[in-house]
């Protein structure tokens, strides 16, 4: 199958997409351990190119200092500049890219361009009620930052901390039920069309992200791993 034109059989090209708190980062970084694929974050590919000078680099910085969006067709160019460099021969892992149904199209078409296509679009999927429990539920002690949670790990005294004492607890001023909530919705708004996109390529993977960090770990090793020749 090595005629030039396909994928090696242990380097598949994977979109990775989750909400906020749905672990993606964490998940991420397990596959790269694990299969030693290569992680394409859109900001980390931007900052490197700005450092490198590339002239795609200078138009995003050039933009970023003006506090502008760096443009899709600024971005594509960054891509196509790092696919070109030879660790992106093996495994790769996308991470908040693509967006949009227009720049998974223009993924295509830059992976299409070096004989590759998206082998499999992995969505970790959440429960979203149980996701606002779960987020809204956290605080930390103010005082030692020990970590607890309403349902899940609640101080043994109300108010008071296990480890030190301290009686001024933290919530984050954005993890109220409702800006969660928020989040969520959004996350659905904007990844709906795109999880459309690659269920009917037939390339959608679903892994449901509720349980066990290492439960979650294991179902997504399973459709992530490389692919048999
Ligand atoms: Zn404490």
């Amino acid at each position: 199958m090595m005629d030039g034109t396909r994928t090696p059989a242990d380097a598949p090209v994977l979109i990775l997409l989750g909400p906020p708190g749905a672990g993606k980062g964490t998940q991420a970084r397990m596959l790269v351990e694990r299969f030693g694929y290569i992680q394409l974050s859109t900001g980390d590919m931007l900052r490197a190119a700005v450092a490198a000078g590339t002239p795609a680099g200078l138009e995003a910085k050039a933009v970023m200092e003006a506090g502008g969006l760096v443009s899709d067709r600024t971005v594509l160019t960054v891509l196509g500049d790092r696919l070109a460099q030879p660790d992106c021969a093996g495994g790769l892992i996308f991470d908040g890219f693509p967006r949009t149904v227009a720049q998974a199209e223009a993924l295509d078409a830059l992976l299409a361009a070096r004989g590759r296509e998206v082998d499999a679009a992995i969505s970790l999927e959440v429960d979203d009620a149980r996701m606002v429990v779960r987020i809204s539920g956290r605080f930390t002690c103010a005082a030692c930052g020990e970590g607890y949670h309403d349902d899940f790990k609640p101080t043994a005294k109300p108010g008071t901390c296990d480890a030190c004492g301290g009686t001024e607890m933290k919530r984050r001023a954005d993890d109220t039920p409702k800006t969660v909530m928020a989040r969520l919705d959004a996350y659905h708004r904007q990844t709906g069309p795109l999880i459309d996109f690659y269920d009917r390529r037939g390339v959608l993977k679903r892994v449901d992200a509720m349980g066990d960090i290492d439960v979650i770990g294991a179902a997504l090793a399973k459709v992530a791993g490389p692919i048999p020749a």
